[in-house]
């Protein structure tokens, strides 16, 4: 017997690939579309009919950067660098169990799904090491909110104190000695409980893979770095890094390598085909060769880039190289909204503030398409982001009654340029409706505000002594990194926050 045929009919449909809008039918069977066609054309008697009349139907957005245990902290950094960031990790994610690992990544999946995006690849933090009850959690979070998602162990064998030189010799005497005794658990450890996530893989939930992300180059040894790349190579394991987010970072790589992070992995092997470097914003045209040589994809985080004042990435100049780019949101630390719709518009906008002719711009269907089918390929979700036969019934319904869309004039345009998630109105994932006229229907969120408030403040009192030392540690790591930041860098062509302004 066939899976069940469901029928849309009366929507106005976008694809992003040919850049159409206009109205069409779509047939779907199962978890994915089988048909498209004009109005009243598929003649279907058996399947089930969904009025979608007043609707402008597109592909769902696929997130390709994003990290789960970071949703109960949404809201919570002003004025933060990356390096402020990193230095609040170890409260922002540590003294979990698993059911709190689990509700955090729920309410990111939940946050996302309600903003049109069904599938994403989350770069998964436990501190001070991976576990096979956490990532099951989060595994079990995505699955239960209707998602799919790539998770990949975020790992690291440094601390931001060791791994950037000269940063703990500038701390006061019992700072320094305090951050000294910092326990990441030994690179044995971590490459343990990686290999254990890798072996229980086929327990995971349909729809959720596993990748791996050792995260930051020269927060890796060579070593550990090595190890990491022998578990992808076993397990086939897609490889996903922070590489050049920040200024400071570039420079770091050039003082302990004498070269860029993305010249410093491609010798020693890292770059291959489905390697994904997030962010790439202080990269030069070489490095830029060299991804696009061993087809790595980037994901272009623009929100997170614009929150923490890391410069913008020149995302003309990878497309121009045929790398594949997928947008990103983010960890609701450095992008609260989780919001795809936000991120093709900070995209689009971002691309204007090269200075360069107009065609160097993105325009919003090249942007849509980033973030439909670009994350999709980033994620090696092969049927995801698109909108044809064949593809995975992912679908965001927006409602043209909605005042972002009246009067109705361009509707791509309007998605990127106007819409925000409050004219979603139905979300479909894998063919199943998991957001019905602005509400849950996959799961049952009530007592869910309670349950975030409750665990929040549960946190706040284990964590009681950890969030203080990041508060004193932070001003004496952004003075270090304000100062580190003052040495020349030969990349010029990028907007430089520090810029004089004459
Ligand atoms: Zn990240």
């Amino acid at each position: 017997m066939s899976a069940a045929q469901l029928l849309i009919r009366g929507g106005l449909v976008a694809d992003p690939a040919s850049a159409i809008v206009e109205p069409r039918d779509i047939l779907i069977e199962g978890t994915r579309i089988v048909a498209l066609g004009a109005p009243g054309s598929i003649a279907e008697p058996r399947a089930r009919i969904h009025g979608a009349s007043n609707r402008l139907i597109l592909p769902a957005f696929v997130n390709a950067h994003t990290h789960g245990h970071s949703n109960l902290v949404k809201g919570i950094a002003d004025r933060w660098t990356l390096e402020a960031s990193l230095t609040n990790g170890p409260w922002l994610a540590g003294a979990r169990d698993t059911e709190t690992i689990y509700l955090s990544a729920l309410l990111g999946a939940l946050d996302m799904l309600s903003k049109g995006c069904v599938s994403c690849f989350d770069l998964v933090y436990e501190f001070p090491l991976p576990t096979k009850a956490g990532f099951a959690a989060v595994a079990r979070a995505y699955a239960d909110a209707g998602m799919k998602a790539v998770l990949a162990p975020m790992v690291a064998d440094k601390t931001l104190f060791t791994a950037i030189p000269g940063l703990l010799d500038s701390l006061p005497e019992d700072l320094r000695k305090t951050v000294s005794q910092f326990d990441l658990g030994s690179a044995d450890a971590t490459i343990a409980a990686i290999e254990e996530i890798a072996a229980a893989r086929d327990d995971l939930p349909d729809g959720i893979d596993l990748a791996i992300a050792p995260t930051i180059p020269h927060h890796c040894s060579e070593d550990f770095l090595a190890r990491c790349i022998d578990l992808a190579e076993r397990y086939d394991l897609p490889i996903h890094m922070h590489i050049a987010e920040s200024r400071l970072q570039a420079t770091t790589a050039r003082k302990l390598w004498g070269v860029s992070p993305v010249r410093y992995l491609a010798d020693r092997g890292v770059l291959r085909p489905g390697f994904v470097a997030a962010h790439g914003v202080w990269l030069k045209h070489d490095d830029l060769d060299i991804l696009a040589e061993h087809q790595c994809s980037v994901a272009h985080i623009p929100a997170s880039n614009f929150r923490l004042g890391s410069g913008m990435a020149y995302v003309r100049a990878m497309l121009d190289r045929g790398i594949n780019v997928g947008l990103a949101t983010d960890g609701a630390n450095s992008s609260d909204a989780m919001s795809m719709l936000q991120a093709m518009r900070l995209a689009s906008y971002a691309s204007r503030g090269f200075s360069g002719p107009r065609d160097k711009w993105l325009g919003a269907a090249e942007t849509l398409r980033l973030a439909t089918r670009g994350g999709a390929d980033l994620a090696g979700f092969k049927h995801a982001g698109r909108m044809e036969a064949g593809a995975d019934a992912d679908l965001v319904f927006f409602d043209l009654d909605h005042l972002d869309f009246v009067p109705l004039t361009d509707p791509i345009n309007q998605i990127v340029t106007a819409a925000d998630s409050a004219s979603v109105r139905e979300v479909m994932a894998n063919g199943r409706m998991v957001l019905s006229n602005g509400r849950f229907t996959a799961i049952d969120t009530s007592g869910l505000r309670e349950r975030v408030r409750d665990t929040v403040l549960r946190l706040s009192a284990k964590l009681a002594d950890a969030r203080p030392l990041a508060a004193r540690l932070e001003p004496h790591v952004v003075a270090f990194v304000d100062k580190a930041s003052e040495e020349p860098l030969d990349i010029e062509r990028f907007v430089n926050p520090r810029e004089k302004i004459t």
